[in-house]
C-alpha cells in the first residue's frame, strides 16, 4: 500500500489514455490561473530535448526541500521504529489526518517493545479514526515477530523489510531509504506523477496501450525514480576504484574522511546532488559530500514535491524548482475518477446511567467481518424502523469510492421508555454482540472512526461533564 498524501490518491498511470498529441485537457499548470504580471512559464521542452539530467536535477530538488520541507514529526528523528510508524499510519491517509494520531500512538508505544507486549485492543484503539485498521493489527503482528524472532531489531534492508506483514514494496523501499539510508528509489503515487510529468511519459497510458516494444510503464518509472536517486558514497568510491568504507576499515589503509577526500576529486560529479548544496541555479556539478542519508533525503524530498507542488490538478508549476527540466509544466491526462456511490445508514445512540457513571449501547463487529472485524460501533438500525423519525445528528462519511449519509437517531430524553425500548428492539444484531460501555472507557476501545466521529460530535466522547459524575 503506497502513501497518498495530498491528493496523490491510488495511482492512475494505468487508466490514462493514450492522445498521440498533449490534449487539450492538459492545462499547463498555474500559467494560465497566475496572477496578472506573474512571469509566463516557457514553452514546453521540445521532443528533441536532451535527456533529463540527474545531477541538476537532484541539486535543484534538494536545495528546495532544504527550504521548503514541511516540519513533520517524523522527519525530526532516526529511529527506525517511529519512521516505520510514521509510513503505515501515511498508507492510504492524508498527513494532516496522521500527525496527531502519530504523536499520540507513539505516547502510548514508545518503543518496538511496548507495541509489541500490548493486547491487539489497545493497539486498535490508539489506532481508532485512522481507518484501514488491517494497518495496525499487521504492524503489531510484525512487532511481536521482531521482538520473538529478531532479537528487537527492525530489518535494514527493503528486501528483508518485505518479509515482515503489512509491509509492501513501496514502504519497505521508504524505511530501508529514510530509516537505514539504503539506495532504493520510492515509488508513491505523489513520485509517479512527478516523473510522468518531468519525463513527457504522461502521453503514454494504460500498460496494455503501450506498443508491444515499449518497456513497461511501471518499469520506466521505477527505472526514473531510481537513476534520479544521489550516488551513494560506496558507489562513489566504487566508481573511484577505491574500497568501500566497510572494507577500509578492516584493512586500514585509508580512514573515512580520506577516502571521502579522495572519491571527490577522482570522480568529482559523482557525489553531486547531496544535501551540501545551497543553490537552486542549476550550476555546472560539483563534487559534495553527501550527507549519510541522501537517499532517504531525496525520496521525501519527491514526495514532497509532489504532494505540494506538483499536485495532480492545477500544478503550481511556476513555485516548481524543476520546471525548466520538466517536459509537461501542467497536468497530465488522467481518465475521470469512478464515480463516488452513495448510501443510507442510521445508528442508534442509546445512553444509560449506571451510578454516577454514563454507559453507551456499542455493537462488536464479528470477528470475522471482512471490513473492521471485531470493532466496536453505535448499533446499526434499519432504515424503515426511523422512517419518519428526526434524527440527532446528520453525517457524511466517505469510505474508499462511497459516502455514506450518516443518521443518528436517540430517543427523546423526556420520551417514554417505550420510546427507547422500540428502537433498541429495532437492533438486528444478537444480544451478545451488544454491549454497555462506560463512556469514559470509550478512548480505550478499538471504536471505527465513524463511531469516533459521532461519538465526539455528539459530545458523548471525551466530554468532560460526562466524566465529572463518574
Ligand atoms: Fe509543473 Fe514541476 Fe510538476 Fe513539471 S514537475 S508539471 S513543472 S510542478
Amino acid at each position: 500500500m503506497k502513501r497518498t498524501d495530498i491528493g496523490s490518491g491510488k495511482s492512475r498511470i494505468a487508466q490514462a489514455s493514450a492522445p498521440a498529441s498533449p490534449p487539450k485537457t492538459a492545462r499547463r499548470g498555474n500559467a494560465t490561473k497566475a496572477k496578472p504580471g506573474a512571469p509566463e512559464l516557457p514553452p514546453r521542452l521540445a521532443a528533441s530535448t536532451p535527456p533529463l539530467d540527474p545531477g541538476a536535477f537532484r541539486r535543484r530538488l534538494a536545495a528546495w526541500y532544504k527550504r521548503h520541507a514541511r516540519p513533520l514529526p517524523w522527519r525530526a528523528t532516526n529511529d527506525p521504529y517511529r519512521i516505520w510508524v510514521s509510513e503505515i499510519m501515511l498508507q492510504q491517509t492524508r498527513v494532516a489526518a496522521v500527525v496527531d494520531h502519530y504523536n499520540q500512538f507513539l505516547r502510548r508505544f514508545p518503543s518496538l517493545i511496548a507495541l509489541a507486549l500490548a493486547p491487539e485492543a489497545d493497539v486498535l484503539a490508539a489506532w481508532s479514526g485512522l481507518g484501514y485498521y488491517r494497518r495496525a493489527r499487521m504492524l503489531h503482528k510484525a512487532a511481536q515477530f521482531i521482538v520473538l524472532e529478531r532479537d528487537g531489531r527492525l530489518p535494514t534492508t527493503a528486501a528483508q523489510l518485505r518479509t515482515l506483514p503489512g509491509i509492501g514494496e513501496y514502504t519497505a523501499a521508504a524505511i530501508a531509504s529514510i530509516a537505514f539510508a539504503e539506495s532504493i528509489a520510492v515509488v508513491d503515487g505523489n513520485v509517479e506523477r512527478v516523473i510522468l510529468r518531468l519525463t513527457g511519459r504522461a502521453q503514454v497510458t494504460s500498460d496494455a496501450d503501450i506498443a508491444p516494444n515499449s518497456p513497461n510503464l511501471r518499469a520506466f518509472i521505477r527505472a526514473q525514480a531510481q537513476a534520479l536517486l544521489p550516488v551513494t558514497l560506496n558507489q562513489a568510491l566504487t566508481a573511484a576504484r577505491i574500497p568501500s568504507l566497510r572494507r577500509g576499515r578492516t584493512t586500514g589503509v585509508w580512514d573515512a574522511s580520506e577516502r571521502i577526500a579522495i572519491a571527490a576529486s577522482a570522480h568529482p560529479t559523482a557525489l553531486a546532488g547531496g544535501y551540501d548544496e545551497n543553490t537552486e541555479d542549476g550550476a555546472a556539478s560539483r563534487p559534495a559530500i553527501p550527507t549519510p542519508n541522501a537517499a532517504g533525503d531525496h525520496n521525501q524530498a519527491m514526495m514532497e514535491l509532489g504532494a505540494t507542488v506538483c499536485l495532480p490538478r492545477a500544478p503550481l508549476c511556476l513555485q516548481c524548482p524543476v520546471y525548466t527540466l520538466c517536459r509537461t509544466r501542467g497536468e497530465h491526462p488522467t481518465a475521470p475518477r469512478a464515480p463516488q456511490l452513495s448510501r443510507p445508514i442510521a445508528y442508534l445512540l442509546d445512553l444509560r446511567k449506571r451510578g454516577a457513571a454514563t454507559e453507551v449501547l456499542l455493537e462488536r463487529r464479528p470477528g470475522d467481518a471482512t471490513l473492521m472485524p471485531a470493532m466496536y460501533e453505535l448499533p446499526p438500525l434499519p432504515l424503515d424502523a426511523v422512517a419518519g423519525r428526526e434524527p440527532v445528528l446528520r453525517v457524511r462519511h466517505a469510505i474508499t469510492n462511497t459516502n455514506y449519509y450518516v443518521q443518528v437517531f436517540a430517543p427523546r430524553p423526556a420520551g417514554p421508555r417505550s420510546e427507547a425500548l422500540a428502537l433498541r428492539r429495532a437492533i438486528p444484531a444478537n444480544a451478545h454482540h451488544l454491549h454497555w460501555v462506560r463512556t469514559s472507557r470509550l478512548s480505550t476501545i478499538p471504536l471505527t472512526g465513524l463511531a469516533r466521529k459521532v461519538l465526539h460530535r455528539l459530545k458523548v466522547m471525551d466530554n468532560p461533564s460526562l466524566a465529572l459524575l463518574e
